[in-house]
């Protein structure tokens, strides 16, 4: 549907002035307003701090009517009516957090015509008594927050948000505007279609991020080099620490406090009323770091969190991305900082072979994360892979790591058929099946008691690998299992060939391995074997 025409710029300045107390508007945002006070369907993406909120606020306050915003960020709700209560912009929400009798006083203020904006749960939406309480209302639009959430692949997918095509359906002439921090131009294109938005028009913002570092080192002791990095260039700042587990949480939040950085542990396991204090401390105070798992962030809205670190591997590049982007929401300098090695790699791919899900599940999961591990592995500007993996083209940003000292990479040709050979010889002679650690002992021709054990050393490929440390074929391995030339198999880790590895192992015009040469940093373990 096309916006009508209309005379709102006046009106939607005056709102962000008056109400919102800002200046002007910012990137792409007078034309979403102005496109949706019209009446026109929007699809917004732009990146968390875009400044996504104002889009569908300011239309809710110009049409008559209530702005019905749905979003699956129920903890936040109550932050954000007050926060736009506190502005004098009449709000309410509606979700299982409620008493009975909250609920009946929003639904009555709604049906009054009481309310600018109703924030709602996405599973209302099922209950027929939210159909009829909106029929008895008078809706001015409709803000589907999140809407990545609809995408039954994605990295975030939420199945309520499929019910809310009905929107489209019963409410024909209300203006419907969905928006996200995160879409591939995949992504978008199922938005589009499973919201029934076909006709709406897209706006794209500028994903690029230029006050935010990007830099991947590997990975040797992932909390000692976090410490070093806060205490080189992050001293007293705010910043996030991302970990897979809970008990990792737990266990670097302590190892900070230890070292003396104020830190708190931030996870599902934890009680509500501890995650809620802990997320307000971080909000209200300076120089917290929150040791968190991907539990935390969704909406959170800090401008000086300074430094983003992961130290484990996210799942896929629009988490990354977005967990990345909540770093230097104010525009200055921040850091976007991650730890990885070869464990993630192992641990990441049985994840997902012991994911619940069909094939096509682990299929998505598996594309998820191989775009990830490029990311990880390329040795051309972080920047230009990340914003094209989001359809945009960029150049060498010069602010990453690979930018600022671009890594070598060398002929792993050779190094990776003496792997590969010997993941099979141990196949074909003794039908047996090994993890990383054993097989670089093999190749290093290290005589440990497991090696004896097994008779090992009489492999003829024993000691072939010796040129190459421990921790340099680790790497190879990591980067072979990035580039699916290897894959590893049930609980233990164990290697084993792909459908590609024979093109390595052929004897004929092998297929050449180009790997990264790992930058070896304080505290590798290469550097103290040299002591
Ligand atoms: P998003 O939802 O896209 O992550 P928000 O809507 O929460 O972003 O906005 C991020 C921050 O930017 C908020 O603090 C918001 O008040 C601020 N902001 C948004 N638009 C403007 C503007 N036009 N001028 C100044 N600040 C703005």
């Amino acid at each position: 549907r096309a916006a009508e025409p209309t005379s709102s710029s006046a009106t939607a300045l005056q709102v962000l002035q008056r109400i919102f107390g800002y200046d002007s508007f910012r990137g792409d945002q007078q034309e979403i307003v102005e496109h949706v006070i019209g009446g026109g369907d929007a699809l917004v993406l732009m990146p968390t701090g875009g400044g996504k909120s104002l889009c569908y606020q300011i239309p809710a306050l110009v049409r008559p009517g209530t702005g019905v915003v749905v979003s699956p960020l129920i903890a936040l709700m109550q932050d954000q009516v007050d926060a736009l209560n506190e502005l004098g912009v009449r709000a309410g929400f509606l979700n299982s957090t409620q008493s009975y009798e909250q609920r009946r006083a929003t639904e009555a203020a709604f049906r009054a015509g009481e309310l600018d904006l109703l924030y709602l749960a996405p599973e209302r939406l099922r209950l027929d008594s939210t159909t009829v309480l909106l029929d008895r209302g008078e809706v001015s639009l409709f803000a589907i927050d999140e809407a990545h959430c609809v995408a039954q692949w994605g990295h975030d997918f939420r199945p309520d948000y499929l019910a809310l095509s009905v929107l489209h359906e019963r409410w024909p002439a209300v203006p419907r505007i969905a928006l996200t921090a995160t879409a591939t131009p995949a992504t978008r294109q199922e938005i589009a279609t499973r919201l029934e938005l076909t006709g709406a028009r897209h706006f794209v913002a500028d994903f690029d991020r230029p006050n935010i570092q990007y830099r991947i080192v590997p990975k040797n002791d992932p909390r000692k080099q976090l410490l070093q990095l806060l205490r080189t260039e992050h001293a007293g700042d705010s910043g996030i620490v991302y970990r897979l587990s809970r008990s990792e949480v737990e266990r670097t939040a302590e190892f900070l406090v230890n070292n003396g950085i104020p830190a708190l542990p931030y996870h599902a396991g934890l009680d509500k009323e501890v995650r809620a204090a802990h997320q307000s401390r971080f909000l209200r105070e300076d120089g917290l770091v929150m040791v968190a798992t991907i539990a935390f962030g969704m909406g959170i809205d800090k401008p000086d969190v300074r430094f983003v670190a992961h130290l484990d591997l996210p799942k896929s590049v629009e988490g990354y991305y977005q967990e990345t982007g909540r770093a230097g929401r104010d525009g200055l300098p921040s850091t976007a900082w991650m730890a990885y090695g070869l464990q993630d790699v192992v641990q990441q791919r049985k994840l997902i072979e012991l994911s619940e899900g069909d094939e096509a599940h682990r299929r998505t999961q598996s594309r998820h994360l191989d775009a990830m591990l490029a990311l990880c592995e390329t040795v051309e500007c972080r920047r230009v892979r990340l914003l094209a993996y989001f359809g945009q083209e960029a150049t060498a940003c010069g602010n990453c790591d690979t930018c600022l000292a671009p890594p070598k990479s060398w002929d792993g040709t050779v190094a990776a058929q003496k792997l590969l050979s010997t993941v099979v010889r141990l196949d074909r002679e003794r039908n047996q099946k090994f993890g990383a650690g054993q097989i670089i002992d093999i190749l290093r021709g290290k005589k440990t008691a497991k090696v004896a054990q097994f008779r090992h050393d009489a492999l003829s490929v024993f000691g072939v690998g010796a040129d190459l440390s421990d921790h340099e074929w680790r790497g190879v391995i990591r980067q072979l299992l990035a580039q699916r030339l290897l894959a590893v198999e049930g609980d233990y880790g164990t290697l084993v060939l792909t459908e590609s590895s024979k093109e390595v192992l052929r004897r004929e015009n092998p297929r050449q391995v180009l790997l990264r040469t790992d930058t070896a940093r304080a505290g590798s373990p290469r550097e103290k074997a040299t002591k």
